[in-house]
C-alpha cells in the first residue's frame, strides 16, 4: 500500500502532473456534478481588474478564495464558483487617458465619449490570458468559462434593479454634501480611497483680521488652514462655552480665545481689556474680507460650533460651507449660503475678482499677499500636517460641496449592526473593532462618480423636476424614447434616451 517517497522531489513537476490530471479528468466539474443536489455554500468572487497584469499579492487573495470553497466542497456542500472581472471605473479610464496622452474630462469630451468608451472596453481584458494562466497554475478552482463582466448589459441591468429597489424604498436621494474630491480626475473619492493617499505636507495657516461692523477698529482674529477658502467665507465660529477676551495690540482691539493668546502673541506685548464667554460674540456681524454671498442676510456673522478648538489657532474659525463637513453642518443649522466659487477642475470661477480662472493652489499664496496688502493679515505660519492626495494621480484632494446621489445607509444602521453581530469574523476583533466601528459611524453612501466608463445611474428627470428611476431594460424600452435596438448600457447611449 505504501511506496517509499523519494527525498529528491521536483515540486514544480509534481504540481504540473496533478494539474494535468485535474484537467484531463475534469475534476472541478466532477466535484460540482457530485454535489449538485446538496446544500449550497455560496461564494461571491470579488472580481479582479484585468487591465493590469496579475502580481504576487493576487496569489495570496486567490489562495484564500480557494481554501474555503474547496473545504466546503470536501464537506459535501454544493459550491458554484462563478468567476468575475471588474472592468469599470477610474483605473481603466486612466490607462486609456495615458495611452491617448490626455488628462482631463474636457479632453475626453473632445475625443468623444463613444470613442473613449470603446477604447476603455478594448483595454479592460488586456491581461486576461495572464490572469487565466496564473489562476490555473496556482490551482484556484473557479468557473472562468461563465465569468461575469461588470461592463455587460446583464450586469449593469442588475445594478439598475438594485438601485430601483432602493429607490422604491425612498432611500436614494440627491443631496448637497461635502465630498473628498480630486480636481484632476474630476471625481469624488470614497473614504476608502482617501485613506490610501495621506502624506505629510507643509502648508500655510493664517490668522486674518475680520473687522467688526458695529465697532470701528475692533477685529476678530480668525484662523484658517486653507486661505483659498476665504473667498467662500460665510461666517466665523466660536465655542460659546469657552472664554474669550479683547486685547489691545498696536493700537487695535483684537478678539480671540483666552487660552490661545500666549501662542498667538508669543513674546509680544498686549494689554487685556476685558474677558467674556464666547456666547457674547454670537450674532455679531463683521465686514467680509471677500464677499460672494450674493446679498444673503445671514452671512458674515459669528455663530457657535462645537468643533471649534481652543487648543490651536485663535478659537475663532472661518466657516465656508462649500468646503468642509463641519462647515456644511453648521451652515445648514444657521441658514448660511453655500458659496461655491471653485469649478470642477479646481480653478476659481471667472467672476472671482483678481483670482478668476486661477487654480486654487496658485491663488492661495496670492490671497495671502492680497490680505497682507489690505492690512488684514495678522499672522502667517507654517504647519506640517497630514493631508490626503489622490491615490491615482497624486493630486491634492479638496473637500468640496457637490450634488451627488446618496444611498441612505444611515437609516438602516441598526439593522446592519445587528446583522454584523451574527457574522463570524476572523480574526474576531475586526467584528467590533475596525468593521464594527465603521458601521457605528456609518454615514450615507455617496455613489455618484461622474465618470464616462461606468454604470450610468438609471434616473431621468423632466423639466418640472419630476424624477423616474428605471429598473430594467424592458422598463426602459417601455418608457423611453430613442432606445436603440443595439442598446449598450453606457453613457454614450443612455444620455441620448429621453
Ligand atoms: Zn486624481
Amino acid at each position: 500500500m505504501f511506496k517509499k517517497a523519494s527525498n529528491n522531489v521536483n515540486f514544480v513537476e509534481l504540481e504540473e502532473n496533478i494539474l494535468d490530471f485535474w484537467k484531463k479528468e475534469n475534476i472541478f466539474a466532477k466535484t460540482l456534478e457530485a454535489t449538485k443536489n446538496n446544500q449550497k455554500f455560496v461564494f461571491y468572487e470579488g472580481p479582479p481588474t484585468a487591465n493590469g497584469a496579475p502580481g504576487v499579492h493576487h496569489v495570496l487573495s486567490r489562495v484564500f478564495k480557494d481554501i474555503f470553497p474547496r473545504y466546503k466542497t470536501m464537506k459535501g456542500y454544493f459550491v458554484t464558483r462563478k468567476a468575475g472581472w471588474d472592468t469599470h471605473g477610474l483605473p481603466v479610464e486612466i490607462e486609456v487617458e495615458k495611452k491617448l496622452g490626455i488628462n482631463s474630462k474636457k479632453e475626453i469630451e473632445n475625443i468623444g465619449v463613444e470613442k473613449f468608451n470603446r477604447l476603455c472596453r478594448e483595454s479592460v481584458m488586456k491581461y486576461e490570458d495572464e490572469w487565466k494562466r496564473m489562476t490555473e497554475r496556482i490551482a484556484f478552482w473557479i468557473d472562468l468559462d461563465n465569468a461575469y463582466y461588470t461592463f455587460k448589459n446583464e450586469y449593469i441591468e442588475t445594478v439598475w434593479w438594485i438601485l430601483k429597489t432602493i429607490w422604491d424604498k425612498g432611500l436614494l436621494y440627491n443631496g448637497n454634501k461635502i465630498v473628498p474630491y480630486c480636481p484632476r480626475c474630476g471625481t469624488a473619492l470614497s473614504s476608502h480611497e482617501v485613506a490610501q493617499g495621506y502624506k505629510d505636507v507643509e502648508d500655510h495657516t493664517v490668522i486674518v483680521k475680520f473687522p467688526l461692523q458695529d465697532e470701528k477698529g475692533t477685529y476678530l482674529l480668525v484662523w484658517t488652514t486653507t486661505p483659498w477658502t476665504l473667498i467662500s467665507n460665510a461666517a466665523c465660529a466660536v465655542n460659546k462655552n469657552s472664554d474669550y477676551m479683547a486685547v489691545e495690540f498696536e493700537n487695535e482691539k483684537l478678539i480671540l480665545n483666552e487660552n490661545l493668546a500666549e501662542s498667538v502673541f508669543k513674546d509680544k506685548q498686549y494689554k487685556i481689556l476685558n474677558k467674556f464667554k464666547g456666547e457674547e460674540l454670537l450674532g455679531r456681524k463683521y465686514e467680509p474680507v471677500y464677499d460672494y454671498c450674493g446679498g444673503n442676510k445671514n452671512a458674515f456673522k459669528v455663530i457657535h460650533g462645537d468643533f471649534v478648538s481652543t487648543q490651536e489657532g485663535t478659537g475663532i474659525v472661518h466657516i465656508a460651507p462649500a468646503f468642509g463637513e463641519d462647515d456644511m453642518i453648521v451652515g445648514r443649522e444657521n441658514d448660511l449660503p453655500v458659496i461655491q466659487m471653485v469649478d470642477e477642475e479646481g480653478n476659481f470661477k471667472e467672476n472671482v475678482e483678481k483670482f478668476g480662472k486661477m487654480p486654487i493652489a496658485l491663488a492661495n499664496t496670492l490671497i495671502i499677499d492680497d490680505l497682507k496688502e489690505r492690512k488684514l493679515l495678522f499672522k502667517i505660519q507654517k504647519m506640517i500636517h497630514s493631508y490626503p492626495f489622490c491615490w491615482r494621480c497624486d493630486s491634492r484632494l479638496i473637500y468640496y460641496a457637490k450634488k451627488s446621489w446618496y444611498i441612505k445607509t444611515s437609516s438602516i444602521k441598526e439593522n446592519i449592526i445587528s446583522s454584523n453581530n451574527e457574522v463570524n469574523w476572523y480574526p474576531e476583533h475586526i467584528k467590533n473593532g475596525r468593521y464594527g466601528k465603521w458601521l457605528e459611524n456609518n454615514v450615507d453612501w455617496a455613489i455618484t462618480r461622474e465618470r464616462y466608463w461606468g454604470t450610468p445611474l438609471p434616473i431621468w428627470e423632466d423639466k418640472n423636476g419630476h424624477k423616474v428611476c428605471i429598473g430594467s431594460i424592458e422598463e426602459l424600452r417601455k418608457l423611453g424614447k430613442n432606445v436603440p435596438a443595439d442598446l449598450d448600457l453606457h453613457k454614450h447611449y443612455v444620455d441620448n434616451i429621453k
